[in-house]
C-alpha cells in the first residue's frame, strides 16, 4: 500500500478536495425511489442517515454530479395482479423523478445520455438518471422494454432477489429455473441493445451472467455488486466473472453494502436479528400496512445498530484495488445502493463521498485513475452501448429504405 509520502494533512486535503471536484462523479445506483413514493419525502430536502442518504443538497455537499435512481419492485409471485402491482409501482417511482425534476429544476436535471451529464455538470446542476431494478414490470410483455426507454429509463437490472421471467437470480434458494437467461430474457437484452440501454447484470446468478455476456452485442454494467474473492456472497462476482465482464469492455460499480464489502461476523446480535428480518420480509406481501410499516421500523433500528461495526472506505477500496489489479483500473466504479442497504461507517450517506476520494489519493491513486473510478470508465460503457444502437438503428433504416426501394 503505497501512501502519498510527506504531504502534510492540510495539503492532501486541498488535493482530495481539487481532485474530487475535478471528477464527473457517477453514482450508479440507489433505491430512493421507493422514499419518494412516501407522503412527506421532498428530495429537496435534507435528511439524515442512516433513515435517508440521497437528497439534493447531500448531493450537492458530496459533490456528486450524477445518481442513477432506480425504479425498483421486489420479486413476487408471477400472477397477473402482482404484474399489474409491479407495472403501477414502477411508473408511481419514474413518475415521481419526472416531477422532482420539474419541481426542483433549479437544482437538477434530467439526463437521458451518456454525454448530458458533462452539460448539465457545467451548470452547476445535478443529474438525475433513471434505472429500473427488477424486469418484473416487464410482465413478458416485450414492447415495455421501449415503453421504459422513452419514460427515461437508461438501464434494467435483470432481475431480485427471486428468479424471474428473464433470468435466474444469484440469491434464490429455488434451483434455477431457466438455467440463466430465459428465452423471454434474450429478448429483452436484444431490444435493450437495439434501444441503447444498459444491461445490469447486479443480482443475476454466475450462469444468468455468463448468459448475459454470451447474448448481449453492447458491453454491460453490474450496478452494484462487489468482489466475492474479498466477501463471499452469491450477489458479488468472482475473479472469472470480472475477468468475462472487462474482456466485454463492462464495468463493474463496487455497492457499499456491509455484507457486500465484508463477511459478517455471524455470532452478532445484529446479524442473527437481520436474518430473521430477512425471513420475515420474505411474508411482506401477506401482512397488513401497519404490519409492513412495524417491520420497516424494526428494519431501520436493525440496521442503525452498532454502526462502529461497519466496514469503512478502506475496506471498499480494497475491493476497487483488486479490481485494478486483476483486470486494470478501465472496469471499476461506485453503485452505492443508498437507501437500499448500503451505508459505510464513514460514508453512509452521498455527503461523505469525498471520504472515498480521499482513500485512493492516500493509497496513490492518480487523479487520472480517481476520475475513471468515479464516472469515466461508466460513461464510456453507456456511450458504446449508445453506439451500438444508433449503429444497428441505421442497419435497420437502410433496410427499410431498401424494402421500399424494391417496392
Ligand atoms: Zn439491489
Amino acid at each position: 500500500m503505497s501512501f502519498s509520502s510527506g504531504e502534510s494533512p492540510e495539503k492532501l486535503e486541498k488535493k482530495v478536495q481539487r481532485i474530487h471536484d475535478k471528477c464527473l462523479t457517477v453514482d450508479t445506483h440507489c433505491d430512493t425511489p421507493m422514499q419518494m413514493i412516501r407522503p412527506g419525502f421532498n428530495i429537496r430536502n435534507e435528511h439524515k442517515a442512516p433513515k435517508s442518504r440521497v437528497d439534493l443538497p447531500r448531493m450537492e455537499t458530496g459533490g456528486l454530479d450524477a445518481m442513477f435512481f432506480a425504479a425498483f419492485t421486489g420479486q413476487k409471485p408471477r400472477t397477473e395482479e402482482n404484474y399489474s402491482k409491479a407495472y403501477s409501482i414502477a411508473n408511481q417511482m419514474i413518475d415521481s423523478l419526472h416531477s422532482a425534476v420539474s419541481h426542483n429544476s433549479e437544482f437538477a436535471t434530467l439526463a437521458l445520455k451518456a454525454n448530458d451529464l458533462g452539460n448539465i455538470e457545467k451548470t452547476g446542476k445535478r443529474a438525475v438518471y433513471i434505472g429500473m431494478e427488477n424486469g418484473f414490470p416487464l410482465a413478458k410483455d416485450i414492447t415495455r422494454v421501449e415503453e421504459y426507454y422513452k419514460k427515461g429509463v437508461r438501464y434494467i437490472t435483470l432481475c431480485h432477489s427471486y428468479h424471474n421471467d428473464i433470468c435466474d437470480s444469484s440469491s434464490d434458494a429455488k434451483p434455477a429455473e431457466h438455467n440463466g437467461v430465459s428465452e423471454f430474457g434474450k429478448l429483452v437484452i436484444a431490444e435493450m441493445n437495439r434501444l441503447g440501454m444498459m444491461v445490469d447484470v447486479s443480482h443475476a446468478s454466475d450462469k444468468s451472467f455468463f448468459d448475459v455476456l454470451e447474448f448481449s452485442k453492447a458491453p454491460v454494467i453490474a450496478s452494484h455488486s462487489s468482489v466475492r474473492a474479498i466477501a463471499k456472497h452469491n450477489r458479488n462476482m468472482t475473479d472469472e466473472m470480472i475477468k468475462k465482464l472487462a474482456e466485454k469492455g463492462g464495468v463493474i460499480q463496487i455497492c457499499l453494502l456491509d455484507d457486500y464489502i465484508k463477511e459478517p461476523d455471524t455470532t452478532m446480535v445484529k446479524f442473527r436479528r437481520m436474518k430473521l428480518l430477512h425471513e420475515k420480509y420474505r411474508q411482506a406481501d401477506k401482512m397488513t400496512e401497519s404490519e409492513r410499516e412495524a417491520l420497516s421500523k424494526e428494519w431501520n433500528e436493525v440496521e442503525a445498530m452498532n454502526p462502529e461495526e461497519l466496514p469503512t472506505t478502506k475496506d471498499l477500496v480494497d475491493h476497487i484495488d483488486h479490481v485494478k489489479n486483476l483486470v486494470g483500473i478501465d472496469y471499476v466504479g461506485i453503485g452505492s445502493d443508498f437507501d437500499g442497504g448500503g451505508g459505510l461507517r464513514d460514508c453512509a450517506d452521498v455527503s461523505q463521498f469525498p471520504n472515498i476520494t480521499r482513500e485512493l489519493v492516500r493509497r496513490g491513486y492518480s487523479e487520472k485513475e480517481i476520475r475513471k473510478i468515479w464516472g469515466e470508465n461508466l460513461l464510456r460503457v453507456f456511450s458504446e452501448v449508445e453506439k451500438y444502437a444508433k449503429k444497428t438503428s441505421n442497419y435497420h433504416d437502410k433496410l427499410v429504405a431498401k424494402t421500399v426501394q424494391k417496392d
